[in-house]
């Protein structure tokens, strides 16, 4: 058999494995756990583990230490207490004295007698006196692993922890000399790593603490490699296949038309961006990149002036938006100052049908439209370009990882800049966003006047919060008010947008105007409501959650949130960047009365700050990163080893030699076991997507 052929054995179901202790009753136990292959198996790492290498003196142990003592019976007894029986000893070792009970064991009676050495291994509490509870012990030969360390696995029900020991030990035996090298050469001798079987079997089995680190070091290299090499490998692909480079005349006239016709000077970041996605564009290579900026720091601007750029240059652009309100508003902004400066724009969302999108569609292919602003419908099969050469991607969290997969997938190779305001920490970014270099946008535009927070908890003070808003709304200003609800519903106790909005028609902002917006209305119908806001014809927006990314109302000045708790940290920042967009003093207030911890802890958090990048470190803290990214896609679920907030130096040295490696081979991995290890994984992803 070649080595390929033996990798691949590791993938066979555990029901077909040949590994002692495993019969069909464990065989059901393990997929519980989630171990499907014999690979599963193998990497299937202890929690933690059990060090029973040094026998402990009783005088040097502290309370909930895990230790393994040895010493003389001094006192036995055997008593009856409301639990049951209990069997209870006095253990000597000279140097102090431990008591060690075993519960309904009545039968050590006879097994145990004073003056027998006895060993007991186990966590120490601390009661009147030292004690440890059913214990494993050994009386003289009986084998108790003494002066190993053992690992400790999750269980389930029926699966204890010595068979699955043993289980791992023999499929070690069996398979693990087909778990061939994955790493390349050069950098397991450049970071003295261990070969992946001597890690694999060293983290079940460590001889020792170092064999120990020694194999997580080498781990965690591997699991950020396979990860990244996955993320990268297509780009670089894509590079080195792609004869039909970006040949760019750099003209730049009509750049300089639309910044003079623009009412604001760019700031210090923005120009630093677009020089930094003008470099790329005319290296010669694909430009992949995410923009991050937080909410309000001009995003949109910058992406126009890169697709008028291309334009002029010869090529058409896309611009996508998550939602079809959001689209609506980018085609808006843009295009008059488009025609102005004789650039064609067109709008495609799902709402545009029959005969007018037809003309689009045939206009698009024949490369007479320029720009092409829509919804995900830009991507969809139908939709062709005569000479596509860039790509906006916005608010890419609500994106996600997929479209982006989707356009390389129907083969579109073009420059590519994903827009994002999800603020995520650099580490994470690199990480997830892998294939993409990033810029960022760390400058506000001048005069902003950071978002004044309130969290309202008490019934007093929801009433004073309307007086107030009622006021703002009397000075000429505009308010969002957010629920989480449509309708009012049976089962949670929540307020709903129908509620807020017929109550207050029944209150005294009924002399104002007030409309009504959420997810079930008709397109048309949503973007008349925006449009009419964003005119100010209407006061009050009583909206949920669809207004959450990207609108932008200048003289909207107030967003109030009820049940403020129901909403994540991220998406909380994103509706408070609904606000603060003019000259205007605004404010956010928060209402919710959560007795929560979390909730509460999230909410301080957003009175405390308005930096965005400061509340992903905080949301961090309260929650899994790969519950922030919604990630099995990202394959950041799937690192055991790897602490993204800890090891921000490893991944990027991971990254970094794997952008080294793929360079030098220029895209191909030349590891048929690697390659066959990406393969599976990708295989695995299609298959979540079903
Ligand atoms: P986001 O980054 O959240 O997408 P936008 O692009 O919607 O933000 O910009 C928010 C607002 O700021 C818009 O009204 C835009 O016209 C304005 N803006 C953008 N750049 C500047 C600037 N340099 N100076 C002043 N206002 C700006
Ligand atoms: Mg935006």
């Amino acid at each position: 058999m070649d080595k390929l052929k033996k990798y691949k054995t590791l993938y066979n179901d555990i029901k077909k494995a040949k590994i002692k202790g495993l019969g069909p009753k464990t065989t059901q136990r393990l997929y519980s756990l989630n171990i499907k292959t014999i690979k599963d198996l193998l990497y299937y790492f202890p929690r933690t583990y059990e060090d029973r290498r040094n026998v402990k003196e009783i005088q040097n142990i502290k309370p909930d230490d895990y230790a393994v003592v040895k010493g003389e019976v001094i006192q036995k007894s055997l008593n009856y207490t409301r639990n049951g029986n209990m069997f209870k000893i006095l253990l000597s070792d000279q140097t102090s004295i431990m008591e060690v009970i075993w519960f309904r064991m009545p039968y050590l009676k006879g097994q145990i007698h004073e003056g027998d050495i006895i060993t007991v291994i186990g966590k120490v509490k601390q009661k009147r006196k030292l004690q440890m509870i059913n214990p494993e012990f050994s009386l003289g030969e009986r084998d108790l692993n003494i002066g190993e360390i053992l690992p400790v696995y999750g269980l389930t029900k029926g699966l204890n922890q010595k068979s699955l020991q043993k289980i791992l030990k023999n499929t070690l035996k069996e398979y693990g000399e087909y778990l061939y090298e994955i790493l390349p050469k050069e950098i397991i001798k450049k970071y003295k790593l261990i070969d992946r079987f001597k890690s694999i079997e060293n983290i079940h089995f460590p001889k020792d603490a170092k064999s120990l680190e020694d194999a997580k070091r080498r781990l965690t290299v591997e699991e950020l490699l396979v990860l990244e090499m996955g993320i990268l490998k297509d780009r670089f692909k894509l590079e080195y296949n792609n004869e039909k480079k970006y040949e760019l005349e750099d003209k730049k006239k009509k750049v300089k038309m639309f910044l003079d016709k623009l009412n604001f000077e760019l700031t210090g970041a923005q120009k630093r961006v677009i020089t930094e996605i003008h470099k790329d564009l005319n290296s010669g290579r694909i430009s992949n990149r995410l923009l991050q900026g937080d909410v309000g720091s001009g995003k949109t601007v910058v992406a126009i002036v890169i697709l008028i750029y291309m334009v002029e240059n010869g090529y058409q652009g896309a611009f996508m938006a998550p939602t079809g309100i959001l689209a609506e508003q980018h085609f808006i902004s843009m295009v008059d100052v488009l025609r102005g400066i004789g650039i064609k724009v067109e709008i495609l969302t799902g709402n545009v049908i029959g005969q007018k999108r037809e003309e689009i569609l045939n206009r698009t292919k024949q490369g007479d439209i320029d720009i092409l602003v829509g919804t995900h419908a830009l991507i969809e099969d139908n939709v062709k370009f005569s000479n596509l050469g860039y790509i906006i991607i916005d608010e890419q969290h609500r994106f996600g990882v997929e479209q982006r997969q989707k356009l390389r997938e129907k083969g579109i190779i073009a420059n590519l800049l994903v827009m994002s305001a999800t603020p995520i920490p650099r580490s994470l970014a690199l990480s997830i966003y892998g294939d993409l270099d990033i810029s960022i946008i760390d400058e506000m535009p001048p005069g902003r006047k950071s978002v004044k927070t309130k969290w309202i908890k008490a019934k007093k003070d929801i009433k004073k919060t309307y007086n107030f808003i009622d006021k703002k709304l009397g000075e000429g200003r505009q308010a969002y008010i957010v629920a989480p609800l449509i309708e009012d519903s049976e089962k949670v106790d929540l307020k709903s947008v129908k509620e807020i909005y017929e109550k207050l028609q029944k209150s005294k902002f009924k002399k104002y105007n007030i409309e009504l917006l959420h997810g079930q209305q008709k397109s048309d119908k949503k973007n008349q409501i925006m449009s009419d806001f964003k005119i100010g014809k209407t006061d009050i927006l009583v909206s949920t959650v669809v207004i959450e990314v990207g609108v932008n109302v200048a003289n909207a000045s107030v967003m109030v949130i009820l049940d403020a708790h129901r909403f994540g940290l991220a998406q909380l920042h994103q509706l408070r960047g609904r606000v603060g967009r003019g000259k205007h003093q605004s404010y956010c207030f928060l209402i919710s009365n959560t007795d929560n911890e979390n909730s509460q802890a999230r909410l301080e958090i957003m009175e405390k700050t308005t930096d965005g990048f400061e509340i992903a470190q905080e949301d961090l803290k309260l929650r899994k990163p790969g519950e922030i990214l919604g990630t099995r896609q990202s394959g950041i679920s799937d690192l055991n080893f790897t602490d993204i907030t800890r090891d921000v130096k490893t991944i990027k040295m991971v990254r970094d030699e794997v952008i080294g490696y793929l360079k030098a081979k220029k895209g191909n991995i030349d590891n048929e076991i690697l390659e066959e290890e990406l393969r599976v994984i990708e295989e695995a992803k299609k298959g979540d997507h079903l």
